[in-house]
């Protein structure tokens, strides 16, 4: 385990002075950031730890008008449980309650899902026994020549391949939601993008944040009479597993015709992929098997050529997703 100082913040100003201070980083449920500490795998590990779960005001469930409000330390586990969330915005509690295990899921919050660090076998190896290009400017991609089995299928962002491991993200960007932070107001489709011309510390990020800046709230707008949402997620294990691939569907249906669909990707890219692809097949048409399929198909038809020759069957899940999670979703 590497040594660090813990400190308790009681407000989020207090605890953006200390990270502006330098080699310092929040910890929320502590869930992912500990793991990664204890396996030492990073050639730049925080000196210092913030401990945010002291900051009152930031685990709550609400609605405001008609927007959903989040507080960051909200636990996964309360978002599944809402009944809240699941009677507006059900796509986001089934992917709060597909993420990892219910005692992960007790512990872990909604910021650190959405803060949470790639889960490269070589990103996340112990002792920083590779010198991945994603910890250290001057090292390589060693999963582009290596094992790329759970990597992207749409390509590689500043030479890296790794994959988004969120549950809640593609989530987020398919509800149109918003996070904010100490500084500013993101939209999630801005949020979750990968600056590999960050300094090292901030490219282990799979997010845009400044290394002073918190989550405090994540906003979800009121989704428009007739729609309807779903997550589903395939993964190797059943139970404990990050995805393979995900798929957040969210489809707004008027007199049994598709008039709005938001698709979003997840595990297979280095931030949720929108399926354009997809989206465009099926609106304007009645879901049914065939043209739920053939939406699947259309996205998987993108991916196919981009994927690496170990992860083309990604593709075919992402098909498959797409097509179940649109005939859930009507
Ligand atoms: C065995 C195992 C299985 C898992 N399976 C899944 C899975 O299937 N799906 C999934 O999505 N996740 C999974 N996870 C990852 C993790 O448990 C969850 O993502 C959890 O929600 C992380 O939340 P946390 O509060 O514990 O984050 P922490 O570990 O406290 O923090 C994670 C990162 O986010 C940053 N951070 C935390 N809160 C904030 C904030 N408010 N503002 C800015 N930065 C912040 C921290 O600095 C840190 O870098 C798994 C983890 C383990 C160990």
């Amino acid at each position: 385990m590497y040594k660090f100082t813990h400190v308790n913040a009681t407000t989020v100003a207090d605890a953006a002075t200390t990270l502006g201070k330098g080699s310092a980083q929040v910890i929320a449920g502590g869930t992912d950031l500990l793991t990664y500490m204890k396996g030492m795998c990073s050639p730049n590990p925080p000196t210092t730890l913030v401990n945010i779960k002291n900051v009152t005001g930031l685990d709550y469930i609400k609605v405001d008008g008609t927007t959903l409000k989040i507080g960051a330390l909200t636990s996964l586990a309360d978002i599944a449980a809402s009944t809240v969330v699941s009677g507006g915005w059900n796509v986001l509690a089934q992917a709060a309650k597909a993420a990892a295990s219910p005692e992960l899921r007790s512990q872990g919050t909604l910021g650190g899902n959405i803060c949470q660090k790639p889960r490269c076998i070589y990103f996340r190896n112990e002792q920083n026994a590779f010198s991945c290009l994603r910890k250290d400017s001057k090292g390589s991609c060693f999963a582009l020549v290596g094992v790329n089995t759970y990597h992207s299928i749409f390509g590689a962002v500043g030479g890296c391949i790794a994959v988004c491991p969120s549950d809640t993200a593609p989530a987020l960007v398919a509800l149109g939601a918003s996070i904010v932070t100490n500084k500013k107001t993101w939209a999630a489709a801005d949020f979750f993008v990968l600056n590999m011309t960050a300094t090292d510390a901030t490219r282990e990020q799979i997010n845009a944040l400044a290394a002073d800046e918190i989550v405090t709230e994540i906003q979800v707008p009121a989704l428009a009479a007739g729609t309807k949402s779903t997550y589903m997620k395939f993964a190797f294990r059943k139970a404990i597993d990050f995805p393979l691939v995900s798929a957040a569907v969210v489809v707004t249906s008027a007199a049994g015709t598709v008039s709005k669909a938001s698709i979003v990707l997840g595990g297979v890219y280095n931030s949720p992929k929108r399926a354009t692809d997809a989206e465009t097949s099926i609106t304007g048409k009645a879901v049914t098997t065939a043209t739920a399929d053939a939406a699947g198909a259309a996205t998987a038809a993108v991916a196919t050529p981009t994927a690496l020759p170990a992860n083309k069957y990604k593709a075919q899940i992402a098909k498959t997703l797409i097509k179940r999670a649109l005939l859930a979703s009507i």
